[in-house]
């Protein structure tokens, strides 16, 4: 018999995550964790039921099905098995409506960022739909448009799968998605008053949701951002039909590849205006602060899936006498990559805090707009390296296709280019910096460091913090992104401090402290660096 290598078998992903378990320990009221623990549980199964469902579901990708039998354009997207299969597990689990429904108040955003980190790494990003849908509920909320708000909120927020609503965002055209405000779509006016888009839309991810926001120009608004406004679209008619678009073709990417992202036409597509006839990119920013968290979320779970499939098979593995999880080096580089995975989740984390706080009324929205664009792309740049790194540990495994194991790599990539790319998002920090000052900034990393303890990491945020304020002080578009580096990694290295010293003092664990301790040593401030990761 040839020798066969026996495969990584993925371990439940809730009850094997003690960072993620951790965490909650610490942030949670003893009784609110004992009311979630459940569902987290159950989602830790339905995880490990959907990655062996992705793993069979491989090579299915959606498919855009132009014409009906009869010759009539339908323009539908058919869907992948584990697609239909995650749509009824995510409505019934309320990943979207959890945050609505606010039964734990601001706890809710934590309940909900635990279930997406379970669910994201098994669901061939179906978590992109499912961003976008949250982002679109609290746009439509913020922008008081009642009408809109009765129709399309309650079916985005449900729980029964027969009701439930995806939404799309559609900005992004070939003019440029970082500069929306090149956005050639027009909205006209019909004689009766109502409107119509006109344009082409260049990446829509959720094609096939049943409604989507937006952004077009109405005929005789200025150029530039403040000249488009936000509308709300449903993408069928009564009778099924498309409201005036048609799909030219899916793309052919990279990886999400049972995400189907479409070139989109639209001629005269039934639209409603969600709220003032301009400035449409200001009203979109509920829908950005949401899929951004989102976006930081998955950064760190695929760090943690690709760890736990790692560590796993470093059990399974031998090289030169021994199992890898007996070789001192092996050892070295998953502590390593553990150290960045922790540190990314800590901020994801955080960032949902934030949105759970804000959304009870709560924390200081100027500091919001410079946290959550840290959070997602400092995270997203971890994700790439961290998931390029993981597939070296399985070695040409890691590079096959049948092993499932490259899709973490492919999927990981998209997290720094949507949403805002690294460096449009740097200068992003720096203008949400300016909003807030530096020393709001500082305080905030302040109250995170623990009193006692954690010296290392604690003198090491400080020294960041001084070396980052005295670029402040002469800040030039060119360092944003090392400037913003600087400052994601510093707010980890805080968060990872405090649950350091938590961990130690209430649980006697040494495990964040270890993890503290490498990811300082890996460095936080970046200013001097070339700010690739
Ligand atoms: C798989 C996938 C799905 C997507 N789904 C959607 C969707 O559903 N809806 C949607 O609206 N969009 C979607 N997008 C589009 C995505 O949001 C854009 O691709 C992204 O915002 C970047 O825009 P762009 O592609 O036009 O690149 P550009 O904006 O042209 O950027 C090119 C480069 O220029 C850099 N750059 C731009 N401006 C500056 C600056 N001022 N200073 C320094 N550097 C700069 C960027 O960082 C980048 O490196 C999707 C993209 C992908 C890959």
């Amino acid at each position: 018999m040839p020798f066969l290598q026996p495969a990584p078998q993925l371990p439940q992903p809730y009850r094997a995550d003690p960072a993620l378990r951790g965490w909650l320990r610490r942030a949670l009221p003893r009784e609110v964790l004992a009311e979630l623990e459940p569902s987290l549980a159950e989602m830790g199964d339905l995880a490990l039921a959907l990655h062996a469902l992705s793993l069979e579901d491989r090579c299915q990708e959606p498919r855009h099905v132009p014409f009906d039998p009869w010759g009539n354009r339908v323009d539908r997207i058919e869907l992948t098995r584990l697609w239909r299969e995650a749509e009824p597990i995510a409505a019934s689990r309320g990943l979207v409506a959890i945050p609505y429904e606010r039964r734990h108040g601001a706890y809710s955003r934590i309940h909900q960022a635990a279930l997406v980190h379970l669910f994201h790494p098994s669901s061939d990003v179906y978590t992109c739909p499912l961003a976008m849908t949250d982002g679109a509920a609290a746009t439509l909320l913020a922008s008081g448009n009642q009408a809109l708000v009765r129709c399309a909120v309650p079916r985005l927020t449900s729980r029964d799968p027969a009701r439930f609503w995806t939404s799309g965002q559609w900005m992004t055209e070939s003019t440029g998605g970082s500069d929306v405000g090149l956005s050639t779509t027009e909205a006209r006016q019909d004689p009766d008053g109502a409107w119509r888009l006109y344009g082409r839309k260049w990446f829509t991810s959720a094609a096939a949701a049943p409604m989507a926001l937006v952004l077009a120009r109405p005929r005789g608004n200025p150029p530039g951002g403040k000249g488009l406004a936000l509308f709300y679209v449903e993408t069928r008619q009564a009778d099924g039909s498309a409201n005036g678009f048609t799909v030219n073709r899916l793309k052919d990417k990279l990886g999400t590849r049972k995400l189907p992202t479409a070139e989109l036409d639209l001629d005269g597509m039934a639209a409603t205006p969600v709220g003032a006839l301009a400035d449409g990119v200001r009203a979109m920013a509920p829908m950005l602060d949401i899929t951004r968290t989102w976006n930081a979320l998955t950064a760190a779970s695929l760090l943690r899936r690709g760890l736990m499939l790692a560590r796993d098979y470093a059990g399974r593995r031998f090289a030169f006498g021994a199992t890898l999880d007996r070789q001192p080096l092996h050892l070295d580089t998953l502590a390593g990559l553990e150290a960045e995975a922790q540190a990314a989740f800590q901020l994801a984390f955080h960032a949902a805090e934030i949105l759970g706080q804000a959304e009870a009324g709560a924390g200081e929205p100027a500091l919001r707009r410079l946290l959550i664009p840290l959070a997602k792309l400092t995270t997203a740049r971890q994700a790439v390296a961290g998931c390029s790194e993981l597939l070296e540990c399985f070695g040409g495994a890691g590079y096959v296709e049948d092993t499932g194991l490259p899709a973490l790599l492919r999927d990981a990539q998209v997290l720094s280019i949507w949403e805002g790319t690294t460096d449009v998002l740097s200068l992003e920090a720096m203008k949400a910096m300016a909003g807030c000052g530096f020393p709001a900034f500082r305080c905030h990393l302040e109250a995170l460091l623990p009193g006692e303890g954690q010296a290392g990491p604690v003198q090491a945020v400080r020294a960041a913090l001084d070396r980052a304020e005295a670029w402040w002080a002469g800040a030039e578009p060119a360092g944003a992104r090392r400037f913003a580096l600087t400052l994601g990694r510093t707010l980890e290295l805080a968060l990872l401090a405090r649950q350091a010293r938590w961990a130690l003092e209430r649980e006697q664990d040494g495990d964040p402290a270890r993890s503290a301790a490498r990811f300082q040593a890996h460095g936080v401030d970046w200013l001097g660096s070339g700010g690739i990761l």
